[in-house]
């Protein structure tokens, strides 16, 4: 049992200062249930464990807070499940500057150079503006990352994270980006990528990616971070810190003339040398006034991409590193990425530039 303050013990008339919490509780992220003492929390388990029973039951295939499994039927391939109705769509002022999509959920500019590999290098003007959105992306993750704690929904975080960016006059690239329905990616445990933040609360011991891409003065700015929730297990740590250690190992490689198929080698030897396993499905990106183009970075080895880093390439790095299998499937909501074995992921993606002698690493914390 963990400790806490000021609150009072929930055993039948009993009414004293409680420090104790139930750890079914806290792993359930029911709110609330601290007891007076262990001889309290015995006599009372009888009554108290059924609260456990209507928590997990509202958060398996039927969902909690009064939502419903919008897929009966779908098989999962973990335990994690979408905690549904989604929030009504926000809004974004109209003085705000919006994507070509914004309205109708098409990235036409996009779809028109789709087959295109020419990579584009962007003058020192041009990064100028992209390193101020930049800037203003990795300050709105922070407030993410900062809101990121038990009991908490990713809708809440999807919220938190809309206002920052509108507060800073930027425009949530995610929100219908092809439709996709919210302004961030909230990816828990099995999640690979491109999660939708729903009404499930975390939970102790989950781990959760926010993926932040903001739109400012014409470009994008795109990075992800894997926070634990609460007390994560030393496997989930160590899978969080693999896949971190496997960006930067990645990004120590970017410099003029380094081929954009080489980075999947070393991430994929960092990843193995701890027996875990790199997704394939999902690549880096080139971004600029696009929020994905040329090129594109696969993260795993012996891959085929094309290109030679230039001066002036700005593109992702954004290594998905899994615990089980590399293979993944889709959820009905045809976002929802996840592991074919229901294991965790884990996820580090920064937006960088190509400089004459190596990298900026524009998202950095500062
Ligand atoms: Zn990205
Ligand atoms: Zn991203």
């Amino acid at each position: 049992m963990s400790t806490s303050s000021e609150q009072l013990c929930q055993g039948l008339n009993c009414s004293k200062p409680a420090a104790l919490q139930c750890p079914t509780c806290l792993k359930l992220g029911i709110p609330n249930s601290f007891f007076c003492s262990q001889s309290c929390f015995k006599e009372n388990w009888g009554n108290h464990k059924a609260i456990h029973k209507i928590a997990s039951l509202a958060s398996g295939p039927p969902a909690e807070a009064g939502g419903s499994d919008p897929w009966p039927g779908y098989k999962y391939s973990g335990s994690l499940r979408p905690v549904y109705p989604l929030s009504p769509r926000r809004t974004v002022p109209d003085n705000i500057q919006k994507p070509d999509y914004a309205d109708t959920g098409i990235p036409l500019s996009e779809q028109n150079i789709r087959s295109s590999s020419t990579i584009e290098a962007l003058p020192k003007k041009d990064i100028d503006v992209l390193r101020k959105v930049c800037k203003i992306a990795r300050e709105v993750i922070d407030i993410g990352v900062a809101a990121v704690k038990v009991g908490v929904t990713t809708d809440e975080i999807d919220r938190i994270i809309h206002e920052a960016t509108i507060e800073r006059g930027g425009y949530p690239s995610p929100l219908n980006y092809n439709g996709f329905k919210k302004s961030c990616c909230t990816s828990v445990n099995e999640v690979i990528c491109h999660g939708v933040p729903d009404m499930r609360p975390l939970r102790d011991g989950d781990i959760v990616n926010l993926d932040v891409t903001v739109y400012k003065d014409g470009f994008h700015a795109d990075l992800n971070e894997t926070v634990p929730v609460g007390n994560v297990d030393a496997d989930g740590l160590r899978l969080i810190k693999n896949a971190r250690e496997c960006l930067e190992k990645a990004i120590a490689m970017v410099k003029p003339g380094a081929l954009y198929r080489d980075l999947g080698n070393v991430i994929e030897k960092h990843a193995k040398s701890e027996g875990f396993s790199v997704v394939k499905t999902y690549c880096g990106h080139g971004i600029h006034r696009l929020f994905h183009c040329a090129p594109n970075i696969p993260h795993y080895a012996r891959n085929k991409a094309i290109g030679v880093m230039k001066v002036g390439h700005v593109f992702t790095i954004e290594p998905m590193i899994n615990e089980g299998t590399w293979k993944d499937e889709m959820w009905p909501d045809s976002w929802t990425a996840v592991t074919q074995d229901g294991k965790r992921s884990a996820q580090f993606e920064q937006t960088m530039v190509v400089t004459e002698t190596g990298v900026e690493v524009l998202t950095a914390r500062s």
